[in-house]
């Protein structure tokens, strides 16, 4: 057996039947798994579907067992998602809801990250929990002023909610005021209460 075909045969191990049955039966879900050395050790059915949709990497798609999942994260995000990974603690579920919008579409995933019993076994799912047109640029100009996150560029939306608005990356807006989005803030403020004083602002 091959170090891949070992690795693999660990994860299942690990894993045991019982969930290896569900992540596989779980059609809407992409999941994939983890070895300790973070190569990809196990993918669903529906990662595999779900990555020849989309057209990317065509050998991570066609061969993802050993790889390395840096080449499954975009680099911009792949320290956050590392350093999660490497304080999971087993039994306790990690989360995070992330955006991967197109300029006509709005969708956000759940990402939930879960330590097995043997340490640096991982399983990783992703699943649409929205999906919707995106929104229109001028529901986001509150008196001609567009309120833009300084860090992420997401904007403020009427009703509080901080979104991407595809539109207005492309085309930004003349009359811009600057704020930090909640999920920022904390990136940039972890000690923070979200009701402090506001973060600076340009
Ligand atoms: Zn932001």
């Amino acid at each position: 057996m091959d170090d891949v075909a070992e690795t693999s045969a660990a994860f299942r191990r690990v894993a045991g039947a019982a969930l290896l049955a569900a992540l596989d039966g779980d059609l809407t879900t992409t999941i994939y798994g983890l070895a300790p050395d973070l190569t990809l050790a196990y993918v669903n059915p529906a990662w595999t579907t779900f990555a020849r949709a989309n057209g990317g990497d065509a050998e991570l798609a066609e061969s993802p067992l050993g790889r390395s999942l840096e080449r499954a994260i975009p680099p911009i995000l792949r320290i956050f998602y590392l350093d999660a990974m490497a304080h999971l603690v087993p039994g306790a579920i990690w989360e995070h809801v992330y955006e991967c919008s197109s300029p006509t579409v709005l969708r956000k995933f759940r990402m939930r990250c879960g330590a097995l019993s043997e340490p640096g076994y991982v399983v990783v799912s992703n699943h649409l929990v929205l999906e919707q047109p995106a929104p229109a640029a001028s529901s986001y100009d509150g008196r001609g002023l567009v309120t833009q996150c300084a860090h992420c560029r997401r904007v403020r939306h009427a009703s509080g909610r901080w979104d991407w608005v595809p539109e207005l990356i492309e085309h930004p807006p003349a009359a811009v005021s600057h704020g930090l989005c909640p999920p920022c803030f904390e990136y940039h403020y972890p000690d923070s209460e979200p009701d402090e004083p506001d973060p600076p602002r340009s």
